[in-house]
């Protein structure tokens, strides 16, 4: 009885389909995560960065009590205070940029504050969880009146923090960074000076999890969606070349840059780890018309999605805080749901844990099989890889459906299945089962962007 259930769940999947599993091996560290969280701790967060009036980006830097000055020392403090309880595994960089642009008239020092937790075996990569520290209102000039900036982006900062504080009682592969960004508001600029820091440094960058507004669960339309966040992501690549587009518009990876196969992996973290907590994948950069400092880091060749609420409440963002006709607007903390967010900061939790130990994602990854029966992948060793696992799934299909274990071989070859009819790709498998993200072939796919080999014409 239980098996006739459990088919008939699987068939009333979208799409038919299951979700990648994203490890191999039910993994008892990332359920140990997950029940680390508490929404109680993001409360207190929420509460101290309201307390400092504004955190416009021009706004006061030095009082101790109100502005983005003492907003960032305060989260510098969190950050220090949380490397204490790990014996300073938390190193903390300040990266900067004086900035000036058409919402920033005068020279203005954009200050990011950035934790980095090392990895113990492959500390290059890492895996990077963002949100933004400043607010602003209706005007997007005004740097003095109350901008509480509960779930824009509060919200984010405070899943930031939760992050640290969870993960740091853990080691990891991969290092492990937690961004608190400035000068969203003002035009991304916490997002690009983020973006050239992790260039400087030389980082891999596998990952980028931006959470802007992550707390509201009653949509502007009345809706209470408490069981559902959007994870956003790019169909192709930003840094796509017109010769890559060429080739791509002919054999496809329209829904296949490393940011969407973020996206599944984030969706099958979900799906596995959490209970009443799904992912709505959205093939879109961000929302329409709208941006978010993952736009920064797909300008520099990074995989990035932003996750957001599942509906949002318009009369709570970017607005003065005033009553008007009996509707209350502005972002105040009594906008946020806490035990919503929590959900958000578990999902982020999980996913770096998984992504942290797992190996890194398979490079040079080619694929042919052009008027022959069987489809062949091949694709270079993955540092810390046990195994490899070759998927694919309907060209319409949403998430990879099929897959079949390579063992610890850099190639295979798929007997009588045509690499006309599907898509594919391949994840790294480590020794205790933690698996990659699912990498699509070639440029269209890859997650290191930089340096990419041309794909020769056939
Ligand atoms: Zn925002």
């Amino acid at each position: 009885m239980r098996l006739i259930a459990f088919a008939a769940l699987l068939a009333a999947l979208p799409g038919g389909a299951l979700a990648q599993t994203p490890a191999a091996v039910e993994q008892p560290l990332l359920h140990t995560v997950v029940g680390q969280v508490e929404g109680e701790r993001m409360r207190a967060d929420i509460t101290a960065l309201v307390g400092f009036g504004t955190r416009h980006t021009m706004s006061d830097t030095v009082s101790d009590t109100r502005g983005i000055g003492a907003a960032r020392r305060w989260t510098e403090r969190e950050f220090r205070a949380i490397s204490q309880t790990c014996g300073g595994c938390l190193e903390i960089a300040l990266p900067s940029d004086t900035i000036t642009g058409p919402r920033v008239p005068r020279p203005t020092e954009v200050v990011n504050v950035v934790a980095i937790q090392r990895g113990t075996s492959d500390p290059n990569r890492v895996i990077i969880i963002s949100g933004h520290i400043d607010s602003r209102v209706t005007d997007v000039m005004n740097f003095t009146a109350d901008a509480p900036g509960a779930n824009d982006d509060a919200s984010g900062v405070a899943a930031v923090l939760e992050a640290a504080r969870v993960l740091s009682q853990h080691r990891f592969d991969a290092t492990l960074v937690y961004a608190v960004l400035s000068g969203e508001e003002q035009g991304l600029f916490g997002g690009k000076i983020l973006a050239d820091y992790a260039r400087a440094q030389g980082w891999v960058v596998e990952a980028n999890l931006n959470n802007d507004i992550v707390g509201n669960s009653e949509g502007q339309s009345g809706i209470r969606d408490t069981t559902r966040v959007r994870v956003f992501s790019e169909g192709t690549k930003t840094v796509e070349t017109a010769a890559q587009a060429e080739r791509r518009r002919y054999n496809g990876g329209e829904v296949d840059s490393s940011s969407r196969n973020l996206a599944r992996y984030v969706d099958g973290i979900a799906d596995r780890y959490l209970a009443n907590f799904d992912v709505e994948m959205i093939y879109r950069t961000d929302r329409f018309g709208r941006g978010g400092d993952q736009v920064e880091m797909l300008r520099a060749g990074f995989p990035a999605v932003r996750i957001s609420e599942g509906a949002e409440n318009y009369d709570r963002q970017h607005q003065d805080v005033r009553t008007e006709n009996g509707v209350e607007y502005g972002d105040t903390i009594e906008g946020v749901d806490f035990d919503y967010l929590a959900q958000v900061a578990r999902l982020n939790i999980a996913t770096m844990a998984a992504l942290a130990n797992a190996p890194m994602v398979p490079s040079g990854v080619r694929i042919e099989g052009a008027v022959k029966p069987d489809t062949t992948l091949t694709w270079a060793a993955a540092p810390g890889a046990a195994g490899y696992r070759v998927w694919w799934r309907s060209t319409t299909a949403p998430q990879w459906t099929h897959s079949r274990s390579a063992g610890p071989a850099t190639t295979l070859v798929l007997k009588a299945i045509p690499i006309d009819d599907y898509f594919f790709g391949v994840s790294a498998i480590s020794d205790d089962g933690y698996e990659s993200p699912v990498v699509f072939p070639g440029p269209a796919g890859a997650f290191v962007s930089v340096g990419d080999p041309p794909v020769p014409a056939t």
